[in-house]
């Protein structure tokens, strides 16, 4: 196969999804996939056995739920624009609005569907100021008890999403305690709460019992339905770049470009300034992985390997599956990783490909 493309392999996500059907089943709760991580749908026909639907983050989102994953289609956006209300009740189960501007804008239209509001609790997991929801006067979601009260005959549930790549349970609980401290009080009022992504809880060591106990004591609390919104859990780990080296110089340090780019297919590297990850990484040679475009800065990062590096070689970069493929674009005209997959068998199939035509259809 041709590189650079992008490798779902099925039996690396697999632990993730079975990790995620034992904690709704143990917890209650359902977990939906949110699409804003991850929406390469040619792999959703397994996702989909073990989760319950996708939430989202704009009108196309949703109706790529409801068009290739069974099950609940849950319809959030940070504001709906007037002409995409319709499109977005007629393809979601439930519209959770991020105001109560918008709840107000769209009551009369939205009357007879299952709504929700999200609600910010004014703390987070998140160490990066670019993506905390509760940063200072942040635009996500309602904050004030008495002004959510005021509407709430007109919604059933809550969304809250604070977490952010959490690993430590015992953060979570207590920043669920805060909620319920602050919130409790209008969720028992409410069918179901959506206690949104960021919960690491597919990653290593991660005590999926005392979570499975916890949202199923708030949801007994409550007698409310509890709903997860992973992302990054869903995909961790499952997913590789595959790219070539195409050329090597040296310059102070051994330098390799390969056929790829950070900006235009690994994009969250460089806006969390995070380095690429290789496997196995081991071995007597220093080598800095670079991208082809002009970017001076277009780097994956240094990497150890048994051997020199040179023209033809094969790399695989790993952890590419979240907050990755949904950004790859066509910066420099770089050619646009394929995707394959890797089925449960060990073969490897091209789903897609893209060519000269889809760079210039992006544009006009
Ligand atoms: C980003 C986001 C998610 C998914 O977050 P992960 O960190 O990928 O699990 C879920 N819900 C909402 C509202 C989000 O903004």
């Amino acid at each position: 196969m041709q590189t650079p493309y992008y490798l779902i392999d099925k039996s690396r996500l697999l632990p993730n999804l079975q990790k995620i059907a034992w904690l709704t089943e143990h917890s209650g709760a359902k977990a939906l996939l949110a699409l804003k991580c991850f929406a390469t749908w040619s792999v959703f026909d397994l996702i989909s056995e073990y989760l319950d639907g996708t939430t989202s983050s704009s009108l196309f989102e949703v109706k790529l739920g409801r068009q290739h994953f069974p099950g609940e289609t849950h319809a959030y956006s940070v504001a709906w624009a007037n002409h995409e209300i319709d499109d977005v009740l007629r393809n979601s189960d439930k519209v959770i609005f991020n105001s109560i501007g918008q709840l107000s804008r769209f009551e009369e239209v939205s009357r007879g569907h299952t709504r929700g509001l999200r609600v910010n609790p004014g703390v987070s997991t998140s160490t990066f100021d670019l993506a905390d929801p509760a940063r200072p006067f942040s635009r996500l979601g309602e904050h004030d008890p008495a002004a959510i009260e005021a509407v709430i005959d007109q919604i059933s549930g809550f969304m809250f999403h604070n977490n952010c790549e959490n690993g430590d349970f015992d953060r979570f609980d207590a920043m669920l305690q805060g909620i319920e401290d602050r919130f409790g009080h209008l969720i028992a009022q409410m069918d179901w709460i959506s206690l949104g992504g960021g919960i690491h809880f597919t990653g290593e060591g991660y005590p999926l019992d005392k979570l499975a106990a916890r949202l199923k004591a708030f949801a007994d609390t409550y007698g409310v339905q509890v709903y997860l919104e992973p992302g990054e859990a869903v995909i961790t780990n499952s997913t590789t770049l595959e790219v070539s080296v195409l050329d090597t110089l040296h310059n102070g340090k051994n330098l390799a470009i390969v056929d790829s780019s950070t900006e235009a297919h690994m994009l969250d590297l460089l806006i969390y300034r995070e380095s690429a990850k290789i496997a196995p990484n081991a071995g007597p040679e220093d080598w800095m992985i670079c991208g082809k475009s002009c970017l001076a800065g277009d780097i994956f990062g240094e990497f150890k390997f048994p051997a020199p590096l040179a023209a033809g070689d094969r790399i695989s970069i790993q952890d590419a599956a979240g907050y990755t493929m949904v950004k790859k674009n066509w910066f420099n005209g770089v050619q646009m990783p394929s995707i394959a997959i890797k089925e449960l068998d060990g073969t490897e199939r091209l789903v897609r490909a893209f060519s000269y035509d889809d760079f210039a259809a992006a544009l006009s």
